[in-house]
């Protein structure tokens, strides 16, 4: 009848239930078994506890380098849970992180000693086709939702790894190959449910709770729970798409030709380029386009970037959206160890690509990769001050990004990563995405949140003014 509270009995194994729990509160005492039990009792959902055969699969994300140990991990079932969770950890004046997906680079979705509110079991998408809306739970991943909406020739334009989670990416914003056409991931929310510091559910919109409206369309995790999205969806079915990849001492000329090349394509494409190692171990460049309007007139758009060079590979081709959408899973794999770094430039000059393509030629692992990616379109018709995402008027983002296995090896791939950011330092715009953060000082994440930093600190005062909030990009409640 009460399976939690059994469950908390056998594992406790007559040991001191105080010392047990591994749940301390902010003050750093323990909470009791008792207490934790009855919490469970009520749940729809479930809670893991350390000694959980399955808490160290739990407490594991994306990025192997976080090794936290959460004292309880909560895995609702719906937004009661949710509610109930929030209204428990304030009691106890727990450390609360939110896992949607788990792929933060920096790991926020994780705490030590703490309470870990963790979506994963929240993944449902229910498709509107006649409304072209689409309801989508706080834990899905990318690859729930075009699976879901594909069904019915739509999408939601959202990120490039299948497996990275819908929340994490639409509050801070959310970039993929249908930003040039539609904009970005959070500029095709309609609503948000949302349970909020307090514990208080709410429907936010453009007409209930505007502010708070205006916040989540790139405010981070600052300011709740989001157990449900509504999205605006796209007719998107059948996308050209795929990799041209070049040796990579071709890389200035091809970063160049893409940069000029870019500056008048259609809306419909969208295009990165990556200098990476293939997987027989050689160094390229690789240009990746994602064309999503008519076929016909794609194939027309996208021939003179096939056709520049001689190219090792051209793998472009027409294909079901998901299958773009999950063409880069293999290059991002779970448990890799990585450490991110990102800036916005002011303009892609020759000195900056040749800066970007000499730090990609020092580059110490062959899972690492330096990544350009141009959003100007629809992105940058939304003004700064529309949404709280202010980052719309600078056109390339560049993305250094170490990825590799061995523990031992995390100063030297993380030094490079740092390296290569400091040198393009002189060419940033001074903006950054905050999506791509790893852990970063609180100038860099007041500079990502750029001029909006003032309104959201006001509405984070409003809204959560303890900071109940803390494990996301934080802004500080205004004084
Ligand atoms: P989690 O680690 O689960 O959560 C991150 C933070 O988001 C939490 O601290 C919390 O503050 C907040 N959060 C999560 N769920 C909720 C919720 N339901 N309610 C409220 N807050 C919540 N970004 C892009 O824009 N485009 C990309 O193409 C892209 N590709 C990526 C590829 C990979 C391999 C990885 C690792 C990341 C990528 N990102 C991309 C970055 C990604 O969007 C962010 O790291 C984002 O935070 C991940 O969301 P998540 O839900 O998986 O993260």
């Amino acid at each position: 009848m009460r399976p939690a509270r059994k469950k908390g009995a056998e594992r406790k194994n007559g040991e001191h239930a105080m010392s047990t729990t591994g749940l301390v509160n902010r003050s750093g005492i323990a909470i009791a078994a008792d207490a934790i039990d009855a919490f469970a009792a009520g749940l729809a959902g479930r809670v893991i506890r350390p000694a959980d055969a399955d808490y160290d699969s739990a407490r594991r994300i994306w990025n192997a380098t976080i090794d936290r140990h959460p004292g309880l991990v909560v895995r609702p079932l719906g937004t009661a849970d949710v509610i109930a969770a929030v209204t428990f950890a304030r009691q106890h004046d727990l450390l609360v992180a939110v896992r949607g997906g788990g792929h933060n680079v920096a790991g926020r979705g994780l705490c030590d000693g703490g309470l870990v509110v963790d979506l994963s079991l929240m993944r449902g998408v229910l498709v509107d086709a006649a409304s072209r809306t689409v309801r989508v739970q706080g834990g899905a991943t990318l690859g729930d939702v075009d699976r879901e909406t594909h069904l019915h020739g739509l999408a939601v334009p959202t990120g490039v790894v299948s497996r990275t989670g819908i929340a994490g990416l639409t509050l801070g914003g959310g970039v993929g190959w249908l930003v040039r056409k539609h904009g970005f991931t959070c500029d095709n929310v309609l609503a948000f449910e949302l349970v909020d510091a307090s514990g208080e559910h709410r429907t936010v919109s453009a007409t209930e709770h505007p502010d708070l409206f205006w916040a989540l369309r790139g405010g981070g995790g600052n300011f709740g729970i989001v157990t449900s999205f509504t999205f605006e969806a796209h007719p998107v079915k059948t996308v050209l798409g795929g990799l041209i990849v070049h040796a990579r001492d071709q890389a200035g000329a091809v970063l160049r030709y893409y940069r000029d090349f870019m500056k008048t394509a259609p809306l419909e494409l969208t295009a990165y380029a990556a200098l990476l190692t293939t997987p027989d171990g050689h160094p390229a460049v690789a240009v990746i386009p994602c064309w999503c309007g008519d076929m016909a007139e794609g194939e027309r758009a996208v021939a003179p970037l096939r056709q520049f060079g001689s190219p090792l590979m051209d793998a472009v081709q027409p294909m079901p959206f998901p299958v773009m959408q999950s063409m880069l899973d293999d290059a991002f794999q779970d448990g890799t160890r990585n450490y991110w770094k990102s800036t916005f430039v002011k303009a892609l000059d020759d000195d900056a690509i040749d800066t970007l393509v000499g730090h990609a030629n020092r580059m110490t692992s062959p899972l690492s990769a330096v990544v350009v990616e141009f959003y100007a379109g629809a992105a940058s018709a939304v003004g700064p001050a529309e949404t709280a995402f202010a980052q719309r008027q600078a056109e390339y983002d560049i993305g250094f990004m170490a990825q590799w296995t061995d523990p031992a090896e995390d100063a030297t791939h993380t030094a490079w990563a740092r390296a290569a950011w400091d040198a393009m330092q002189p060419f940033s715009s001074g903006g950054f995405l905050l999506n791509f953060l790893s852990e970063e000082s609180p100038d860099v994440i007041r500079a990502a949140f750029g001029s909006n930093y003032d309104r959201l600190a006001e509405l984070k005062r409003k809204y959560d003014p303890t900071n109940f909030f803390s494990l996301n990009q934080n802004i500080k409640t205004a004084a």
